[in-house]
């Protein structure tokens, strides 16, 4: 039987960056590449036609909300997560790892699995590997990923070990219990911030027969250089591994260009959409807060080099109106133009990497956001 995943890439010439086209049940993804979340099959305000015309190529949802609500068995019954939310491309499910972390609060977690209260209605919920896997599987999406245990990047490495060697038990359990053909399995590396601990992860998940490599447990409290520099050991310890690399729950402007360079092609992240939400947009001049006053009289699109429905038809002055008004409309659109924006920035990364000119648009995108002070590991 064929690998429901196959991935070829070449190297651009940057760093250890890779220029990659993931072929999926749904559809190709070129690479490096950025999906957006819709937490609750939906990308918050957007419909499926908007993710299209934004250039989205794959997105993400999560395990976790949508086993609760409406449930995996339904969802499978109306005939799978493509079908019921109507979006016909590839789809990335995350196990539920993160909600557990965010939701520790509320929960245990021992060496076979996660318990903890429903975030909706306190019920009680349990997440073991198998479970994570039979949830997946049910949804049904393209590339389904091993339940992890994430913990605090700076907490004592012996707690990050204790998390990071179930972690890996979990691997294996993952890889037993799942039985889709038609749906690949990621596994994470996990190890905080510690360069032990890291390559041990690295060497326990890719001994693995997973589909594809994630790296978790960054963007979780460290700085921006220990990202960098576990990014660099990552790296360096994935040596040759062909497998597609994906780095989750990373999402600023100027993370893509420490990550890319550092061999990533996947990235996921709430705060295009999130932020968005707030009124912030990002564009080819940096950030812009439309919750300014100085907006309301500014009959200028957002951003005059985008080519999304919100800059062709709409002025600053508008949305900051909408803003204010709290109109619906003021969430759609800034959170369309956030898309795009990403999507675009994504395919000009890919493109400066064809043709040699990384360095300077990583410089221009830094300069615009504030750069990361994180420093540069070629000259590409
Ligand atoms: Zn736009």
């Amino acid at each position: 039987m064929s690998a429901p995943v196959a991935f070829t890439f070449h190297p651009s010439g940057v760093g250890r960056a890779r220029l990659g086209l993931l072929t999926t049940p749904h559809g190709l993804i070129e690479t490096p590449q950025f999906m957006p979340v819709g937490t609750q099959a939906t990308v918050k305000a957007l419909s499926p036609g908007d993710l299209r015309a934004a250039g989205v190529q794959v997105i993400l949802a999560n395990t976790y909300h949508l086993s609760l609500r409406p449930g995996h068995e339904r969802i499978a019954r109306l005939g799978g997560l493509h079908r019921f939310m109507g979006w016909d491309g590839p789809i990335l499910t995350d196990s539920g790892g993160f909600q557990v972390f965010s939701l520790a609060h509320l929960g245990t977690v021992d060496d076979d699995g996660a318990t903890f209260a429903s975030h909706l209605d306190g019920s009680p919920q349990r997440l073991t590997p198998e479970r994570a896997m039979e949830i997946q599987e049910a949804l049904g999406s393209d590339i389904a990923m091993a339940f992890d245990q994430l913990v605090d990047a700076t907490l004592p490495p012996a707690e990050v070990a204790i998390a990071m060697r179930r972690t890996h038990r979990w691997a294996e359990r993952c890889l037993a219990a799942h039985t889709r053909p038609d749906q690949a399995l990621f596994g994470i590396v996990q190890g905080g911030v510690d360069a032990d601990l890291r390559r041990e992860s690295v060497a326990s998940i890719t001994a693995l027969p997973f589909d594809g490599i994630a790296v978790g447990g960054l963007s979780v409290g460290e700085t921006k250089e220990q990202m960098a520099a576990t990014l660099d050991l990552v790296a360096e310890a994935l040596s040759d591994d062909p497998r597609v690399r994906y780095l989750m729950g990373v999402g600023a402007p100027p993370d893509f260009f420490t990550a890319v360079e550092r061999g990533i092609d996947l990235f996921d992240c709430v705060l295009p959409t999130r932020v968005a939400r707030t009124g912030q947009l990002w564009t080819s001049s940096g950030r812009l807060n439309l919750r300014n006053a100085r907006f309301l009289d500014d009959p200028e699109p957002p951003d005059a080099d985008c080519r999304c429905e919100t800059c062709r038809n709409h002025s600053r002055a508008y949305l900051a109106h909408l803003f204010r008004a709290e109109e619906l409309l003021a969430y759609r659109l800034s959170s369309l133009h956030n898309v795009t924006y990403t999507q675009d920035l994504m395919r000009r990364i890919r493109e400066a990497l064809e043709n040699g000119s990384f360095g300077t648009l990583r410089e221009a995108v830094m300069a615009q956001y504030g750069g990361s002070g994180t420093r540069s590991i070629s000259q590409g």
